[in-house]
């Protein structure tokens, strides 16, 4: 060792940085070196840590914006898996609502899927472009109907009960609460002294005159009086709510995917779901590589060009180069990673996930494609090792399956416990449930043709992880905290960090792993976060 290798406690920071440089290997390894799958296999997760670097910012400044898809961003990178366990439109509303993003699962009809995206989509809004209008001679039973089935009762009414007809009164849940007979005229309970705000008014200046006028509803009105749009209070709370929400930048709507498969009757599927509003769309295959997935793929972006396609899934270059070449807006990385899983075990194909994502992900970006880490996240420390590897993002099936806003009720497991149901969409379960044929998600793993049925999941259960509006903010709050120890700022910078060998890694043995987890307690209590 030299002199100055054995000073270094007296130098200064960049001073013993460089020494180290100079004297030194960096400590830990680069990420190749981590990877190279020739010396140690394919890396899970598990296999290995992220080195800390240097604190120098509080973990609250730590952004997490980061691309889904070539056109649209979030501003948390996390994702809930299109499987019906999983994702319906509570939790693509909530998802959409605290940064991240849910994609509606097609275990179903193609008509339900798309009510589900219409829900989504309705949920907030800056102008209603579309609102539900009636004429004075509706009644107060079709108030009552449209609050049942949409939930809103602000409806104006307009002189032949559609939009650009002479606005002439508005109805809400207060005019009606107290009146008993469904069949009385809305003509003899709508309030008529309006408050109305001009055509081509600015959103924030037609938002301050609905905070300044104590109104739940802003009826815009043209220069004749016709009703062109309708704002409402409720969003101007959505919005103070959810900052982080991930809209559309004009219409402020929620952001909604939804997943389909690659047969013929899958594009009478999308039409609908475009229909209804959606942004992106999954192509849902468990092995993306197909003749099926890339003619999908270039009929999508011919058909509807504003809609973004995630094509997948991929876990090696050579499948990822076939549907970027056709056209992918993103990909989904993972074949047997997922918690409900048994492909690997049965089909003998697959790729550890740690090995699927950075191959992937290095090979995609160069091309600006950005990838979904799909599968086998189980943690805090797993979505940051996906972002670190090169994701884009991380989708969660089985974390995110015991929150309230999944589908499905909680119920007691054999011993005690509060569990909601999970399964793979590949399980026999899943199969069975199969609503509508070819058009089921449980086509990515069965073919109605097939005489016996090759299960790749299980179907089990998870525990109760209360609702999404904790879980998702406290792994928001964990991935910060764990980029500040790391010493980085964003997600690009990781990446960047990762990319240029200033961060580095050190592989755990299994030693490690049973050091690096509660060891030598009698008994413990691991709760997450309060
Ligand atoms: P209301 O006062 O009973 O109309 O209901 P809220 O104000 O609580 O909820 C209205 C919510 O539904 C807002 O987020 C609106 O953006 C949304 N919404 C979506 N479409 C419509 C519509 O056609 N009419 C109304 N009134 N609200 C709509
Ligand atoms: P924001 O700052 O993230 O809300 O986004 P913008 O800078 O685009 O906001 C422009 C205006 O739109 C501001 O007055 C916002 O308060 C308002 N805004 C944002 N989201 C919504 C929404 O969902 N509904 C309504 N009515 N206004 C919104
Ligand atoms: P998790 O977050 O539970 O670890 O994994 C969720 C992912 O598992 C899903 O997004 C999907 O890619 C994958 N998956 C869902 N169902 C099945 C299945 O039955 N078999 C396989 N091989 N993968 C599944």
């Amino acid at each position: 060792m030299s002199s100055t290798a054995a000073n270094i406690g007296t130098l200064d920071f960049s001073t013993a940085l460089s020494v180290l440089e100079k004297e030194y290997r960096r400590d830990g390894l680069d990420v190749h070196s981590l990877l190279d799958s020739s010396k140690r296999g394919g890396l899970t997760y598990n296999d290995f840590l992220i080195l800390p670097g240097y604190i120098g910012f509080p973990a609250s400044d730590v952004t997490l914006d980061s691309k889904i898809t070539k056109r649209v961003s979030l501003k948390l990178p996390l994702v809930s898996s299109p499987m019906d366990t999983v994702t319906e439109e509570q939790m693509a509303i909530f998802m959409a609502l605290l940064g991240g993003v849910g994609v509606i699962h097609h275990n179903c009809t193609a008509e339900d899927q798309a009510e589900m995206v219409r829900k989504v989509k309705k949920y907030e809004n800056g102008f209603i472009l579309d609102p539900v209008v009636m004429s004075p001679k509706n009644t107060v039973g079709d108030v009552r109907a449209v609050k049942e089935k949409q939930g809103f009762a602000g409806i104006p009414i307009t002189e032949d009960g559609h939009l650009h007809s002479k606005l002439i009164g508005i109805v809400t849940m207060r005019d009606i609460q107290f009146h008993r007979d469904n069949s009385t005229a809305l003509s003899e309970v709508m309030t008529t002294e309006l408050l109305t705000a001009p055509e081509g008014i600015n959103l924030s200046e037609a938002n301050e005159i609905l905070r300044s006028s104590k109104k739940g509803k802003l009826p815009i009105v043209d220069q004749a009086g016709n009703l062109t749009a309708l704002l409402s209070r409720s969003d101007l709370m959505k919005n103070l709510h959810f900052p982080l929400a991930s809209k559309r930048p004009y219409s402020k709507q929620l952001l909604c995917a939804a997943a389909i498969g690659t047969r013929e009757d899958d594009k009478a599927r999308l039409k609908k779901l475009v229909e209804a509003g959606l942004d992106i769309v999954i192509l849902d295959s468990s092995q993306g590589n197909s003749m099926y997935q890339v003619s999908m793929i270039k009929w999508i972006k011919q058909e509807f060009p504003g809609i973004d396609v995630i094509a997948g899934n991929v876990v090696t270059r050579e499948q990822a180069a076939n549907l970027i070449a056709a056209g992918a807006d993103g990909l989904r990385i993972g074949m047997g990673s997922g918690s409900a899983c048994i492909t690997q075990e049965v089909m003998a194909v697959g790729r550890p996930q740690a090995a699927a994502v950075h191959s992937i992900c290095e090979f995609a970006s160069r091309f600006g494609v950005p990838c979904i880490a799909d599968g086998g996240i189980q943690n805090v420390g797993h979505i940051v090792k996906g972002l670190a590897l090169g994701a884009s993002t991380v989708m969660m099936g089985g974390l995110l399956a015991g929150t309230t806003e999944s589908p499905g009720k909680y119920f007691l497991s054999a011993e005690g416990k509060l569990v909601k149901a999970y399964r793979g969409m590949g399980s026999i379960d899943a199969m069975e449930s199969m609503k509508t044929g070819d058009n089921a998600a449980t086509g990515r793993y069965f073919s109605e043709g097939d005489k016996i049925r090759v299960a790749q999941g299980v179907s089990g259960s998870v525990l109760d992880r209360g609702s999404v509006t904790k879980f998702v903010p406290y792994l928001q709050a964990g991935l910060q905290h764990s980029f500040q120890d790391i010493g980085v700022q964003s997600i690009s910078e990781l990446q960047q960090g990762v990319n240029y060998g200033i961060v580095r890694f050190e592989i755990r043995t299994v030693s490690a792993q049973a050091e690096g987890n509660v060891h030598g307690l009698h008994d413990f209590n691991k709760k997450l976060y309060s």
